[in-house]
């Protein structure tokens, strides 16, 4: 008999709530993680009485009725975890103008609409493409792993209509004015991509996950929430180990029966299902000589997103002067000449910022009179500069420089800061090259064309955001609950 029903290897989100609701069905679950504590991107550090949320800063669908608001009903997590709603949700400033941007979809369409007047309709027309395939892509049941492209198109017709556009291609096809399409298109950069080459289902997931409820951030620290949930997993009989790395799936009669810990440690289940990084998953704990030869080269030829570069800082006093939490900066309009850099392992000059003033929302987050900022970039893993500290200097006095604009003085407020490359955040999570969000929401790796849930080996399940739907917590969160329905049902059936 093996020793459990489940193991999953590490605690994100995923994870985390794909064992939940296994546990809860009384199947006995393992979760093995290899850091001193669960959340993967989703954890917080202190520094110096200072805290900061290592990545995530804001959250779709935790409003009543949302994903992550039913899933903590479901786990009875209301009482300790409390959300913030940000409304607005956050600003854009481009050097002649500042877009405030609605959590709502209604409010947002209508502000756009006022701007753009001639361009009311093909405003409501992308919005409406992107709900119908956010809506048909929700309905796809989760043991979905094969299809029959006739039947699909009829049930799913926007989700086959759009399966090979990008982003770029829906909003020619529906806007003209150029700067309205940039600020459509500033969210592709959730996806780290640009408008042209960012899947509109990836774009659907992306901005529907945000407007579905409102936007929120994790009232305290956003780790709050894989916190709990390990809890609420350990009162349900869950075990977790925490510091353990798996290093090796286990095989036997081309099944996987179970995993070897970097310390010899070994453990066997039923079912198998990775909460990491695919690459890993199948190169390195499982080998290329257990998969087959059609999937091994489907998964070389696939695109991961790219990754951050991300100063924290604490400073003196308030951030009054700023009008909401989350600030996006750009010094022009031309959104894709970014990624041209990026492409070739540089950041441009003049490139795009997040600001982020968490202790604006959430005081905790500083001592009495003090403030936390985050500022981030998109950057590449390969740096054509190297990583080193010069580098890491030169670029926090960019984004120092840079913030002044919004926040007078910051150069002289600072009291603390910590820095993240890809490379901080490849170690901590071991997510290939640092990757924020699992593979890139390109047309072929995007919806029904994600890597799926289910794998080529029948008791190895994969769950987060290398598989369906994609990154981003909401989306993580729903692939826990589809990998958990997936094994369940077979659980059901008697198949294990
Ligand atoms: C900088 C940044 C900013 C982001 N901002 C947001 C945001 O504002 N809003 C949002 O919704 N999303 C955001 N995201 C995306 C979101 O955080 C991720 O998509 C999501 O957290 C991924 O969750 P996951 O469960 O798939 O996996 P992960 O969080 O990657 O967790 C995987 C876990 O597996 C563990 N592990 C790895 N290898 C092993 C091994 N061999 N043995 C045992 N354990 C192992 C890791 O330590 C980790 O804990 C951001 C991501 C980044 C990097």
């Amino acid at each position: 008999m093996p020793d459990l029903d489940v193991i999953i290897i590490g605690a994100g989100v995923a994870g985390l709530t794909c064992g939940c609701l296994l546990a809860q069905k009384g199947l006995k679950v393992l979760i093995v993680e290899k850091n001193q504590k669960v959340g993967g991107c989703c954890s917080s550090f202190e520094k110096e009485g200072f805290s900061f949320d290592l990545s995530v800063q804001s959250l779709g669908e935790c409003q009543e009725g949302g994903r992550i608001w039913n899933l903590i009903k479901k786990l009875d997590l209301h009482d300790p975890i409390r959300f913030i709603h940000l409304e607005p949700a956050r600003e854009y400033h481009f050097p002649d103008q500042k877009i405030v941007q609605s959590s709502q979809l209604e409010t947002h369409i209508e502000n756009l609409s006022k701007l753009f007047s001639n361009e009311r309709e093909g405003i409501a027309q992308v919005y409406e493409v992107l709900r119908k395939i956010f809506d048909e892509f929700s309905q796809i049941p989760s043991n979905l792993n094969w299809f029959d492209p006739s039947s699909f198109s009829s049930q799913y017709p926007f989700l086959s209509k759009y399966k090979d556009k990008t982003f770029g291609q829906l909003l020619n096809e529906h806007l003209s004015h150029p700067f309205l399409k940039t600020i459509l298109s500033i969210r592709c950069s959730y996806g780290l991509l640009p408008p042209e080459e960012v899947s509109v289902a990836g774009m659907a997931g992306i901005e529907m996950s945000y407007f579905n409820h409102g936007v929120s951030c994790v009232e305290g620290r956003v780790e709050e929430l894989p916190l709990k949930m390990g809890t609420a997993f350990e009162k349900m009989n869950g075990k977790i180990f925490q510091e353990k790395e798996v290093e090796k799936i286990i095989m036997e009669d081309r099944r996987a029966i179970g995993i070897r810990l970097k310390d010899g440690q070994e453990f066997t289940g039923k079912v198998i299902v990775s909460n990491i990084d695919a690459q890993r998953t199948f190169f390195t704990l499982l080998g290329e000589d257990q998969i087959p030869s059609g999937f091994r080269s489907k998964l070389k030829g696939m695109k991961p997103s790219l990754s951050y570069f991300i100063l924290y800082l604490g400073i003196n006093g308030g951030l009054e002067e700023l009008s909401v939490s989350n600030n996006e900066v750009f010094s022009d309009d031309q959104l894709s000449e970014e990624y041209r850099a990026l492409y070739e392992n540089r950041i441009p000059n003049g490139a795009p910022f997040y600001l982020l003033a968490p202790s604006r929302v959430n005081p905790s987050h500083a001592p009495e009179g003090k403030s936390t900022l985050c500022l981030s970039m998109k950057a590449p893993y390969h740096f054509s500069r190297g990583w080193d500290q010069k580098m890491i200097d030169d670029l926090s006095q960019y984004l120092i420089l840079k913030a002044s604009v919004l926040v007078p003085d910051l150069n002289k407020r600072i009291l603390v800061r910590a820095e993240a490359t890809p490379k901080t955040i490849e170690k901590w999570t071991g997510n290939f090259q640092g990757a924020a969000y699992g593979w890139a929401q390109i047309p072929g790796q995007s919806g029904i064309l994600r890597l799926q849930r289910a794998t080529p080996i029948p008791n190895l399940f994969l769950t987060g955001h290398w598989t369906s739907p994609g990154g981003g917590i909401t989306a993580v969160v729903a692939s826990g609950e589809l990998t958990a329905e997936a094994i369940w049902s077979k659980f059901e059936r008697g198949e294990f």
